[in-house]
Formats: C-alpha cells, structure tokens, sequence
C-alpha cells in the first residue's frame, strides 16, 4: 500500500489545497492530510478546528484521510509507514524552502521522498493568508475556498471583525 502525506498549515484549507489533495489521491492508495501545528504560530483556526474543515472537505474522497501532525513529519511519516510528502509549489519563491525542507527530511527519514506537485494555473496566486486577508476585510472568498467551509469561514473572520471593531471604539481619543 503506497501511503502519501500532505502536509500544511491549512489555516483554513483553501480550493489550491485540495486540488493538490485531489491529485495525489489519484497516485497514492492512501493520502494522509496531516494539519501541522507550529508554535510559533497564532492560527486563526485551532488545530482541531482546521482537521475537520480538512475533513469535511475531502469526505467525498475515500482514500484520503484528514490528521494532525504536532511532531517531525519525518518521524510522523515513518509512524505512519508513508512513503512520500506530497507538497504543491506555486512558484519559484516556495521553491527555496521547500526544496531545503526536502533536504532536510530526507536526512532524517531516507526512506521519504519528496514529491512537488506544480499548482494548477487557477490556484497559482492563492493562499491560506490571501484568503484570511480578503475575509478579514468581509470580502467575498467564495471563489477561493471549498463550499463545504465558506460559513465557517465567513463567520470566523466576521466574528473577529467585530471583535476588533469593538475594540477600536473602546480606545480612548488622545488629546494634545
Ligand atoms: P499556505 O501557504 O496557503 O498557508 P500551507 O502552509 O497550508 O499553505 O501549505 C501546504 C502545502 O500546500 C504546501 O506544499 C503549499 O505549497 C501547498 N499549497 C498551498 N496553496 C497552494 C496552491 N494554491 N496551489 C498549490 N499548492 C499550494
């Protein structure tokens, strides 16, 4: 059984993620979704949060499966007796890090490849953070994240539009 894993901060899963997931899906008997947690961090969705939006968005597909990694990936991939990291490049600017991520994996676990996946056309300019950005500001991100999650997606950045909103008002006006 060949065993790949996705790994990403899917903060939230966007349509460019899951044409990657849906992609590998179709090479791999199994593809593991694994959610990274990074300490260093604030998501804007816990990682639990981010699993089952990961979750309800590739139900439809039943060789793919939605987990969390708060470890090595290097040490979860062996765990998890995978075989490869699929990961999706957008360009020459992710292309830096990821190849040394690559390095650094196969150091750890020579049993792992790592294999790129180059975005679809559609999904070059689309990101996790550009779709926090447009939905921060309540603009329509419809056409940037799967139907399955819009509402929470929605809700979440309208939540904390409020929030911030609220904030700002409550600031006492400075007087010179
Ligand atoms: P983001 O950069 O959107 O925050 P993640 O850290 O969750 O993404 O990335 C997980 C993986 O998905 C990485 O390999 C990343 O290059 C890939 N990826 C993210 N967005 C896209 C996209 N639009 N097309 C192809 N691959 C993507």
């Amino acid at each position: 059984m060949r065993i790949a894993i996705c790994p990403g901060s899917f903060d939230p899963i966007t349509l460019g993620h899951l044409d990657i997931i849906r992609r590998a899906s179709l090479l791999f008997d199994l593809v593991i979704v694994a959610v990274t947690v990074n300490p260093n961090k604030t998501p804007s969705f816990s990682v639990e949060e981010r699993v089952e939006l990961v979750r309800r968005c590739t139900e439809s597909f039943s060789n793919v499966q939605a987990d969390c990694c708060d470890g090595l990936l290097a040490d979860y991939a062996k765990e998890k007796n995978a075989c490869a990291l699929v990961k999706g490049l957008r360009a020459v600017t992710d292309f830096e890090y990821e190849f040394q991520m690559a390095l650094i994996n196969k150091q750890l676990n020579p049993e792992l490849e790592t294999v790129f996946m180059t975005t679809s056309s559609a999904y070059m300019y689309l990101s996790s953070s550009a779709v926090r950005q447009v939905a921060g500001y309540g603009g329509d991100v419809s056409q940037f994240v799967p139907p399955q999650i819009l509402e929470d997606v929605v809700s979440r950045f309208s939540a904390e539009r409020s929030q911030n909103n609220e904030r700002e008002c409550k600031r006492p006006t400075q007087h010179d």
